[in-house]
């Protein structure tokens, strides 16, 4: 049940946006940014199920892209400084606790166990990559 808990925070926010009457579009991938006088005012996005192109204007804008913001921020020459990390977890076989243990420290190698129902995981490392769509997972990480 605790896996599901940021599944389904993210469906009770679409579900109370739907509520106050947005319309909400998945499988949308953001294309560029609308810039109007050094203002951004939308975003030109493709419908990944039917192919269509959708303009969508709006008078906020939220790029919210995580490791991909910088990306999108550039479609409207503006610049974004983001380090994208890879990182690799390590799942072992039993629960080693109940609580999950945290650091809250600036991003780096291993700060967190989570014990998992019968598992636990603990992780991650992190290493930074120019691109976060194409980054190498080395042979060891796969053992
Ligand atoms: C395996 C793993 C385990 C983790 N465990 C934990 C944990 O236990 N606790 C914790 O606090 N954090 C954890 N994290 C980190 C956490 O998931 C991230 O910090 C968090 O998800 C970042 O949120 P975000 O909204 O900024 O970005 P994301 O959650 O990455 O959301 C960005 C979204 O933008 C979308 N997107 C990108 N480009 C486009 C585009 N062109 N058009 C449309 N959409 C686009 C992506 O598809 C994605 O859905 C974990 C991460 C990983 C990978």
């Amino acid at each position: 049940m605790r896996l599901l808990i940021p599944f389904l925070a993210s469906e009770a926010n679409v579900a109370s946006a739907r509520e106050y009457g947005a319309e909400v579009l998945n499988y949308h991938d953001v294309l560029n940014l609308i810039s109007v006088a050094g203002r951004v005012v939308g975003a030109v996005c493709k419908d990944l199920i039917h192919g269509e192109i959708v303009e969508i204007h709006s008078d906020i804008v939220i790029n919210a892209a995580g490791a991909w913001a910088g990306k999108i921020a550039s479609t409207a020459n503006l610049s974004l400084q983001i380090l994208p990390g890879k990182g690799t977890m390590l799942a072992i076989n039993h629960r080693i606790l109940n609580t999950v243990v945290n650091r809250c420290k600036l991003p780096t190698d291993g700060d967190i166990i989570v014990p998992i129902h019968t598992v636990a995981v603990i992780g991650t490392t992190d290493v930074q990559v120019p691109d976060p769509d194409h980054f190498a997972i080395e042979p060891w990480k796969c053992a």
